[in-house]
């Protein structure tokens, strides 16, 4: 078997606490792998600063002068953990076989990086970490979470339960990544489109080894709120059905209406003031909706992403 080539990217933003303990347990696996022959010398480990403001980029570049598997880019202002990671995969996708995206805060167990080579190895082209259990979550944690993965099923999201961006993806299909154009990043969901022969490993979360999270309640939502809006446009198809429904709903009300002025004697004025309300309502909406349709086509035409992915041609 010849030996692969894996980079391992990590996004670091203000990880200056922690930069030394990770490449240390990092390199721990590395050496491990190496003697076991399943990755080559050529093999790297690259830092990518997303604009620290702290001593990240200074601890970098003294452990680049320690170890020559040490890589490291600096961006020149934080642009967010998906953008951090992508400069590291496009940087780097040629040069490697495969390249494995895990946090800084070594919270995604690191003894499975020897499944994901293996997997690899085996011909998968991506490997997708996926997390067990979540037992050093808080319970608010947990159930976000859990409600996030539902809801973006429901929105007809192609996302893989409990996997966020521990994984390991072949430069083949990194290639292909290169092709979707698109700004508004959501890797995880981003990779299932490209098909591929896939598999998933199974680990168990852990807590940071040091310092704190750099994700906010405020900053968790915003990242939900872009995967459903760059994957789905059935938020703009709901208006369409809901003012559908307000409109068949007013045509029942019109005969109740007839049947209250009829039957029933009702104040003078009331039908013909309640009626138009829910009436216009229901079709304003629907026009919003069918307006929303050609907006829905703008959107997935604009993001410009391959039509297909060619596997292999014989
Ligand atoms: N990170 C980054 N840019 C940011 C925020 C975070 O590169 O703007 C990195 C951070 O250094 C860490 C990873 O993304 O390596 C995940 O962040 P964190 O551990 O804070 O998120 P959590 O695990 O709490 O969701
Ligand atoms: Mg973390």
């Amino acid at each position: 078997m010849t030996k692969t080539i894996l980079y391992i990217i990590l996004p670091c933003y203000n990880e200056e606490e922690i930069i030394n303990q990770t490449f240390e347990e990092l390199i721990g696996v590395y050496n491990k792998l190496w003697k076991k022959e399943l990755i080559s010398q050529e093999s790297r480990i690259v830092f990518v600063d997303d604009g620290s403001s702290d001593e990240t980029w200074n601890k970098i570049l003294t452990l680049k002068e320690k170890s020559d598997t040490v890589l490291a880019i600096k961006l020149a202002q934080n642009v967010g953990h998906q953008n951090a990671i992508l400069a590291g995969l496009l940087t780097y996708k040629d040069q490697a076989d495969c390249c494995i995206t895990i946090d800084a805060d070594l919270q995604d167990d690191i003894t499975v990086i020897e499944t994901m080579v293996k997997k690899y190895q085996e011909g998968n082209e991506i490997v997708y970490g996926v997390r067990n259990k979540r037992v050093t979550d808080t319970f608010f944690k947990k159930q976000t979470a859990l409600a996030f993965y539902k809801l973006m099923k429901i929105m007809g999201v192609n996302i893989i339960f409990n996997h966020a961006d521990y994984r390991l993806a072949s430069g083949k299909a990194l290639n292909e990544l290169a092709k979707f154009k698109e700004v508004n990043l959501f890797l995880r969901s981003m990779f299932p489109l490209l098909g591929f022969k896939t598999t998933e490993v199974y680990y168990d979360r852990l807590k940071r080894i040091g310092g704190n999270t750099k994700f906010s309640l405020k900053k968790m939502l915003s990242f939900s709120l872009d995967g459903i809006t760059s994957f789905s446009i059935v938020p703009l198809r709901l208006i369409t059905f809901l003012g559908l429904s307000i409109f068949f709903f007013s045509l029942l009300f019109i005969v109740y209406a007839i049947y209250s002025y009829l039957v029933l004697n009702t104040i003078k004025g009331w039908a013909s003031t309640a009626l138009p309300i829910y009436f216009l309502g229901g079709i304003q909406l629907f026009c919003v909706g069918i307006i929303g349709e050609y907006i829905g086509k703008i959107y997935k035409e604009v993001k410009q992403r391959p039509r297909y992915i060619v596997e292999k041609t014989i």
